[in-house]
C-alpha cells in the first residue's frame, strides 16, 4: 500500500499563505476523569483548540500503570479516528495541537513529549514559547537529549531526577525558567498544571461530574462538558488526583496576559478574566468607529477575524452592516500543493467578492491586524474590481511593530510592514482611501484591563520579560547544535 505522507496544517485559515496571519504557539488539553472517555474527551477539547495550532496534534494516556502517546502531523481530525482513540484507554490524558515557536514543524517535534526514567513516565505539553532554552539545556548532562524544541528540554529536567517528585521537582525548576508557558503535564496518575508568573498564555481549570479539565481556553471546557472554575493563577502549580485539586505557588504573580490574544487568537466565544472575548472586539470596532469616523455607505468585514469590530463599527457609526466577502473555509485547509495557475489566484483562492453588494458603494473594510500588507492590498484592489467606488480600511488592532518572543509567531520586525512605514505610508501601500488603527489605549480599554496587567510589546516594543536576543528564535537549538 502507498504510504501517504500527511500535510503539515500550515495551509491553515491564512487568506494568503504568502501573508500569514499571527499563528499562536499551541493549544493544550489536560483530564483526570476515571469512569470517563478521557481520549475522546481531550479529543474534542483539542477540536475546540484547534485555531491554535494546525501542524500537529497529540494524545498521551495513562490508565495509572503506563503512559501511552499518539501524535502525528495534521489537523486534530486528519491525526485521530474512532480507532486510535478506542486504544488509548485510561483516566487521565493530556492533549496538544501545535504550531511551532522553537524548533521546526516535524513529527518529533510534534507533542505531548515524553520522557521516561527509573522514576517513570511523564508526557508534557506546552503552550507559549520560552526565552532560556539554552541556559536550560545546559543544566541537562551532556548528551542527554537532542532536544530541538523548548518543550523536549523542559521534559527532560522536570523527568531526571527518580528521587524527586514531579510536583516537587516542577516547584524547583519553574522558578528558572523564562518566557511563556501555560503547561500541562502528567505521569501515570496524576494531572499537573503549571502558568509562568506573568500568565502571558490562557490556562483555565474546569469541573467534570467526575473529575477535572484543564485547557487554553473556557471554549474547550464549554465543548467537553465542563464547568468553568477560575483561571490557573500566574505563577501556580496544581496537581490533580484522587485527593482533588492542590495548588502550590511556585512564584510571585506578576500578570501580564497577552493583549493579542483579544485581538485575534483566542476563540470569541472564550472568556478571559472575566471578559468574553467576542463583547471585547465589539467594543474594539465601536471605539474603531470613534476614534476614525468617515462616510460611507456600508461597513464589511474581512471574514470572520474582522466580524465582531465591523459589528461595534457599524453600530456606533449607524452605518449598515454587510457580508461583501464571502469566505470559502475550507479550500486553505487542502493539503494538496496548489498549482501555478491556481496560486496565481492568490486570495481568490479563500474571498470572492458579492458584487451586488459592493457596486457602486463607498465601503468601509474592517480587519483584525496588518503584518505584511499584501492581504489587505488584494481585498482593497478586489473590492475596486468589484465596483466599490471608496475603499476605507479599518483595523482593530494598532499598527503591529515588533516581533513576539513569547509564542506569537509574527513576521520579523523587518518583514511587518508597520516595523518600517507610517499609517499613511501603508495606506498608500495598500491603495485604500483611508486607514485607521485602532489606538493602544483605545484597544487596552477594551479589555477592562489595566495596562500594566497586559502585554503589549509587539505593539509598543516594551518586553515584559526581558529578552536576551542571542537566546531567542525558533531554531535557536538546531543552531547551536
Ligand atoms: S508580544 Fe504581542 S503577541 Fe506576543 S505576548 Fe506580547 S502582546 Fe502577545
Amino acid at each position: 500500500m502507498k504510504h501517504v505522507l500527511k500535510g503539515d496544517g500550515r495551509l491553515g485559515h491564512d487568506l494568503d499563505p504568502q501573508d500569514r496571519a499571527p499563528q499562536d504557539a499551541c493549544g493544550v488539553f489536560g483530564v483526570w476523569a476515571p469512569g470517563e472517555d478521557v481520549s475522546k474527551l481531550t479529543y474534542y477539547g483539542l477540536y475546540a483548540l484547534q485555531h491554535r495550532g494546525q501542524e500537529s496534534a497529540g494524545i498521551a494516556v495513562s490508565e495509572g500503570s503506563r503512559i501511552l502517546v499518539y501524535k502525528d502531523m495534521g489537523l486534530v481530525a486528519q491525526v485521530f479516528d474512532e480507532s486510535v482513540l478506542g486504544t488509548l484507554r485510561g483516566h487521565l490524558a493530556i492533549g496538544h495541537c501545535r504550531y511551532s515557536t522553537t524548533g521546526s514543524s516535524v513529527w518529533e517535534n510534534a507533542q505531548p513529549t515524553l520522557s521516561s526514567s527509573d522514576g517513570g513516565g511523564l508526557a508534557l505539553a506546552h503552550n507559549g514559547n520560552l526565552i532560556n532554552t539554552p541556559d536550560l539545556m545546559a543544566r541537562l548532562p551532556s548528551g542527554a537529549t537532542r532536544a530541538t524544541t523548548d518543550t523536549e528540554v523542559l521534559t527532560s529536567l522536570l523527568a531526571r531526577d527518580p528521587g524527586t517528585s514531579i510536583e516537587d521537582a516542577a516547584a524547583d525548576l519553574l522558578p528558572e525558567v523564562k518566557g511563556a508557558y501555560s503547561l500541562v503535564f502528567m505521569d501515570e496518575k496524576t494531572l499537573y498544571a503549571a502558568r509562568d508568573p506573568q500568565g502571558i498564555r490562557p490556562l483555565v481549570l474546569g469541573r467534570l461530574d467526575r473529575g477535572w479539565v484543564v485547557a487554553s481556553e473556557t471554549a474547550a471546557l464549554d465543548i467537553v462538558g465542563a464547568v468553568f472554575t477560575r483561571e490557573i493563577e500566574p505563577g501556580e502549580l496544581l496537581t490533580i488526583d484522587e485527593r482533588g485539586v492542590r495548588s502550590r505557588r511556585f512564584a510571585l504573580a506578576e500578570p501580564k496576559g497577552c493583549l493579542f490574544e483579544y485581538v485575534y487568537l483566542a476563540r470569541p466565544d472564550t472568556t478571559i478574566a472575566g471578559r468574553g472575548v467576542q463583547a471585547t472586539r465589539v467594543e474594539v470596532g465601536r471605539k474603531l468607529a470613534r476614534e476614525h469616523p468617515v462616510e460611507a455607505d456600508l461597513v464589511i468585514p474581512t471574514p470572520e477575524s474582522g466580524t465582531p469590530a465591523a459589528i461595534g463599527y457599524a453600530q456606533e457609526s449607524g452605518i449598515p452592516y454587510g457580508q461583501g466577502l464571502v469566505k470559502n473555509s475550507y479550500v486553505g485547509r487542502t493539503f494538496i500543493q496548489p498549482s501555478q495557475t491556481i496560486r496565481q489566484l492568490g486570495i481568490r483562492l479563500k474571498l470572492n467578492p458579492l458584487r451586488e453588494v459592493i457596486a457602486g458603494k463607498r465601503l468601509i473594510v474592517v480587519d483584525d491586524s496588518i503584518v505584511r500588507g499584501n492581504t489587505q492590498r488584494a481585498i482593497v484592489k478586489m473590492l475596486r474590481e468589484a465596483g466599490a467606488t471608496e475603499v476605507h480600511v479599518r483595523i482593530s488592532s494598532p499598527p503591529v511593530s515588533w516581533p513576539c518572543f513569547y509564542g506569537i509567531d509574527f513576521a520579523t520586525k523587518a518583514e511587518l510592514i508597520a516595523g518600517s512605514l507610517e499609517v499613511e505610508q501603508i495606506r498608500e501601500s495598500i491603495g485604500a482611501d483611508s486607514l485607521g488603527f485602532i489606538s493602544l489605549d483605545g484597544l487596552t480599554e477594551a479589555t477592562t484591563l489595566p495596562a500594566e496587567r497586559l502585554c503589549r510589546a509587539c505593539f509598543d516594543g516594551s518586553y515584559p520579560i526581558p529578552i536576551d536576543r542571542d537566546n531567542v528564535g525558533k531554531f535557536v537549538l538546531e543552531a547551536k547544535a
